[in-house]
């Protein structure tokens, strides 16, 4: 059995060789060999001859070049130098030269993402919920980003409560954006072909984008889905949580001069918060946009922060 799967490796390895280039999968280098689903993507961002295009993880570049025969400039942005210079050979003394303007390092550590109208990507898995916040707190406003993403990942960001993948990552994307799945991609589209099936998502910036404080926003829904399936009054209950949001209450009150009593319990208060307003008994994974949003409100309202 080992001899099998030795010579399996082996297989691999001459045909990624054989590329030219050999592809490191550890980075995410699965590239996009069908080139009707590059098409597709492209015509799904419906790019127009002015756009700026934010392309991450370009790798040799099958898409970068469609891209660049639309529009005005990509920005490419590529983690592994080998395929920054297979991508910067491609384009070498053709008319697409002088529109690429490339990126060599890992997207993330980018502090400022440079202006763009369009995101289009085959991104890496390992980086999608990172991109994803990236992209959406990223200003200004871009029109919209067309992403492959991880099947599972994709059925996340659009889940609506009560949904199986229901989660974090679906109420903080659904905040800032509009999420459509476009299309499902099978795993033989790529070379080397992942071990899970892909979707093309697109997600649309809410612009003007809704007047919370993300970071706050963000720390509520986290707490609510520690345990999605618990009530709120049991989440509420938890230690780390009440210590968390006791030390900034107390923040709070000696900024606002207010004097709390010996006996002062914030399990009691937020207990009788959530009572009164019928929060008790409601579970993170039924909740929807607005009920998140009143429990937040309710919350900062008392003077109760997550941040
Ligand atoms: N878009 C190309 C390649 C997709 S493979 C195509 O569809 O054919 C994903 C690419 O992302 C690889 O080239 C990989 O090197 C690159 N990558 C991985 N992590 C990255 C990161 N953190 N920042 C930028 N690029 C990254």
């Amino acid at each position: 059995m080992p001899k099998v799967k030795s010579e399996k490796k082996s297989r691999e390895h001459t045909a990624r060789v054989k590329q030219g280039v050999c592809f490191n999968t550890q980075v995410g280098q699965h590239i996009l060999k069908n080139p009707l689903v590059v098409k597709t993507m492209l015509e799904k961002a419906a790019l127009r001859p002015t756009d700026t295009v934010l392309e991450i993880g370009p790798g040799t570049g099958n898409m970068t070049v469609k891209i660049l025969e639309n529009v005005k400039k990509v920005v490419a942005c590529e983690i592994d130098p080998r395929l920054a210079a297979e991508l910067q050979k491609r384009v070498q003394g053709t008319p697409m030269q002088r529109k690429l303007q490339l990126m060599v390092g890992d997207v993330l550590k980018v502090e400022q993402l440079p202006f763009f109208d369009i995101c289009v990507a085959n991104l890496p898995y390992q980086i999608s919920s990172p991109i994803v916040f990236k992209l959406l707190l990223h200003r200004p406003f871009f029109r919209c980003a067309v992403l492959m993403f991880q099947r599972e990942f994709a059925h996340r960001l659009v889940a609506k409560p009560g949904d199986k993948l229901y989660c974090r990552l679906s109420v903080n994307t659904q905040l800032l954006a509009r999420v459509d799945l476009l299309m499902k991609v099978g795993k033989n589209n790529f070379k080397p072909p992942p071990k899970v099936e892909s979707n093309v998502v697109r997600i649309e910036p809410k612009n003007p984008p809704p007047a919370i404080n993300f970071t706050e926003w963000d720390g509520l829904v986290r707490i609510g889905f520690l345990r999605k399936n618990k009530t709120l009054g049991a989440a509420f209950k938890n230690n780390s949580v009440l210590e968390m949001l006791e030390k900034n209450y107390r923040i709070h009150c000696s900024l606002t001069n207010e004097t709390l009593p010996e006996d002062f319990s914030l399990k009691d208060m937020i207990n009788e918060l959530l009572q009164k307003n019928g929060f008790s008994d409601k579970r993170a994974r039924t909740m929807d946009m607005d009920d998140f949003l009143a429990l937040l409100h309710l919350f900062n309202s008392n003077g109760i922060h997550f941040a």
